[in-house]
């Protein structure tokens, strides 16, 4: 059994405590590694040594530190195989997927922001009466980034590249349950030259490391992916210190479907929107709004899709759908579908947790599910699952499907299918989310803001926004002599 380290001033170390914590694999649902489970004293020792850091990384070129982001890429990618079915062991999610979308994802992350801190400019103001202001931007100094277990590496990436290349030094901590990447990057970093201390990794639970890293007075800022509660955990910690703070939370995301759109389309991307990574990603559309006219049609053909899905080992190239993170995770998701007939709801397909053969048989698998008949405002229409269980909505005008989408208290990302651009357009213009899609799911060019509206977050992250959230800006005034 493998046994994992923090990565601390550039060296892996124990942590301080000797504790240590089971890391299972959600496919066979057994105990493959051991993570630290650290706590504020090794937290103490990370901040130390981004301290110290601090002062060479902030200081050297971007450049430099363009090249050596570029060098971390390099590195993942030349082990992607290998990191996919780390991520992909960790996870339960298809070997296929990591390999297409997680581990690509995360070298794009590096080199997006190793290429988009080289154009990120100082700005300049003139006034027209003499005076000219210079808007200078500063990294923050040693900044804390925590992410989730859905997209593990791309998650962490996705924080740890903006904040390393706008010349902060990082104490970054991914979830407890899909440690391995993260782990591992430690190797890519020491490989890539990476000055130590720029970037550390702590392993460990979110009670105990992620509290340490939100309280933390020297830290000054915190990146945090997750949950909505723990958002509003590390805001009651964090927002006193008067640390900045960004947060990327849940979602119960529409997916609106009208009777004018190209149908197969929309339904091939449907079935993905819907159980991609398990339903596991917090832009999965969870309610999908169909109206009237197609009710039926779509409600046939989606369900003969969904039950054609395969679930099964995450090695197999066949499986579209891997195992859900945890045992207690398919517990709460299965207690939903239980809530969702309790409400009245039909379970058109799915509903069950699976067993695989072989190797797979304890791992935590669940069909795919399609519930309908729910009131849009009942539970099991207002809360994140977070699993691979979809509702269905009519709605008859366009009114309708506006009000049922913005009814919850997320506000992350909405779908919208329908050949009438104008419609498309009046409808996008006003559902609450931080991203709408038009005909298409999970189109992203990283130069875009990205976060959530509601209790889906606060604040931006992606291109500028990610580079303006890492650095401080200061407004020089220079009257002309
Ligand atoms: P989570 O339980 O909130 O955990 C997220 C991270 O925070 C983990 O590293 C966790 O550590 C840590 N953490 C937990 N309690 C903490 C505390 N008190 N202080 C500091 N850190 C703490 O979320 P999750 O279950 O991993 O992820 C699923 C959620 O993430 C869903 O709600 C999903 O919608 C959301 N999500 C949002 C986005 C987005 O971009 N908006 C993207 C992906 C996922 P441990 O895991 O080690 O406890």
């Amino acid at each position: 059994m493998e046994t994992l380290a923090n990565y601390i001033n550039g060296e892996f170390i124990p942590p301080k405590s000797g504790n240590y914590m089971d890391v299972y694999e959600p496919a066979t649902g057994q105990v493959y590694a051991k993570t630290p489970d650290s706590n504020s004293a090794d937290i103490d020792d990370a901040v130390q040594s981004a301290t110290a850091a601090f002062e060479t990384w902030s200081n050297i070129s971007r450049n430099e530190r363009s090249k050596i982001l570029h060098e971390i890429a390099n590195g993942i990618e030349s082990r992607m195989d290998e990191f996919a079915e780390y991520e992909s062991r960790d996870t339960g999610k298809p070997l296929e997927l990591a390999k297409s979308v997680d581990i690509p994802r995360a070298v794009t992350n590096f080199r997006f922001f190793a290429d988009h801190a080289l154009e990120f400019e100082t700005e300049s103001i003139l006034d027209g009466n003499g005076s000219i202001n210079k808007v200078v931007r500063k990294p923050l100094g040693v900044v804390g980034c925590i992410s989730p277990w859905n997209l593990p590496l791309y998650l962490f990436s996705w924080k740890i590249a903006p904040a390393l290349a706008s010349g902060n030094c990082v104490v970054g901590k991914p979830s407890e349950l899909t440690p391995y990447t993260a782990f591992k990057l430690g190797e890519i970093c020491q490989e890539a030259g990476l000055p130590k201390g720029v970037l550390n990794i702590v392993h460990g639970s979110g009670q105990n490391t992620g509290s340490a890293i939100t309280s933390h007075p020297e830290i000054k800022a915190i990146s945090f992916t997750g949950g909505t509660k723990t958002g509003e955990t590390i805001s009651r910690t964090a927002a006193p210190q008067f640390k900045k703070l960004s947060l990327e939370l849940g979602g119960k995301n529409p997916n609106i479907i009208f009777a004018d759109c190209d149908f197969d389309t929309m339904l091939t991307s449907t079935i993905k929107s819907s159980f991609s990574n398990q339903g596991e990603i917090c832009l999965c559309g969870s309610r999908i709004l169909v109206e009237d006219a197609i009710y039926e049609k779509f409600r046939d053909a989606f369900v003969e899709k969904t039950n054609a899905l395969i679930v099964g080992d995450p090695n197999d190239d066949t499986s579209k759908l891997g195992a859900l993170i945890s045992k207690e995770h398919l517990e709460k998701v299965l207690t939903y579908v239980a809530l969702a007939k309790e409400e009245g709801g039909t379970v058109l397909a799915g509903g069950k947790k699976t067993s695989i053969n072989d190797r797979c048989e304890n791992g935590y698998f669940m069909e795919p599910t399609i519930i309908d008949g729910l009131s849009a405002d009942c539970r099991t229409n207002q809360e994140e699952i977070f699993g691979p269980v979809v509702t269905l909505i009519p709605f008859s005008t366009e009114a309708e499907a506006v009000a049922i989408a913005n009814s919850t208290d997320y506000g992350l990302a909405a779908t919208i299918w329908s050949g009438n651009p104008d419609k498309a357009n009046r409808v996008a213009d006003q559902i609450d989310a931080g991203i709408v899609w038009i005909n298409c799911w999970m189109v992203r060019d990283l130069r875009t803001p990205f976060g959530g509206m509601k209790s889906s977050g606060v604040g931006r992250e992606g291109g500028d926004e990610a580079l303006r959230f890492f650095t401080e800006p200061k407004n020089i005034c220079m009257r002309e002599v």
